[in-house]
């Protein structure tokens, strides 16, 4: 099933964030799918109180089933580049210089959430939702 194969191809590609950017993604062992998120293909969510840490980075099942995996990869690293700013500057910088400037390094064109996304799948497949319940 191709959502499936695209999960698993988009974990790859978070470890392999994660072994470039250990400091950053240290409490992050791999990505949460949220199979109710519609209203934005990925999060990445941090704890100021906690130095800027990431905390987690979170990508909608749906948004993927309708979507694909390139422009999810292209999601997975706009939100990955989030985490890399916070932890830097210690603080949220939005889509700012510093932002961009971390998009370029790490290869993201997706530097201030315009991606034309397709509408996110009204349902998933039973087969979608087994394999995200063992992460
Ligand atoms: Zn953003």
């Amino acid at each position: 099933m191709q959502a499936i194969e695209d999960i698993t191809r988009l974990e790859g590609d978070f470890q392999a964030m994660r072994e470039l950017y250990p400091d950053v993604f240290t409490a992050v062992p791999h990505i949460t799918w949220n199979n109710r998120l519609t209203n934005c293909a990925g999060r990445c969510w941090t704890h100021p109180r906690q130095g800027h840490h990431c905390s987690k980075i979170e990508l909608s099942t749906k948004f993927l089933c309708t979507n694909g995996y390139d422009i999810l990869l292209e999601t997975l690293l706009h939100e990955c580049a989030h985490a890399i700013v916070n932890k830097r500057h210690n603080a949220s910088m939005q889509h700012r210089t510093e932002f961009r400037a971390v998009c370029d390094e790490i290869g993201c064109k997706n530097k201030a959430c315009t991606y034309d996304y397709a509408a996110p799948a009204a349902r998933l497949t039973a087969a979608v939702k087994n394999y995200i319940r063992r992460y």
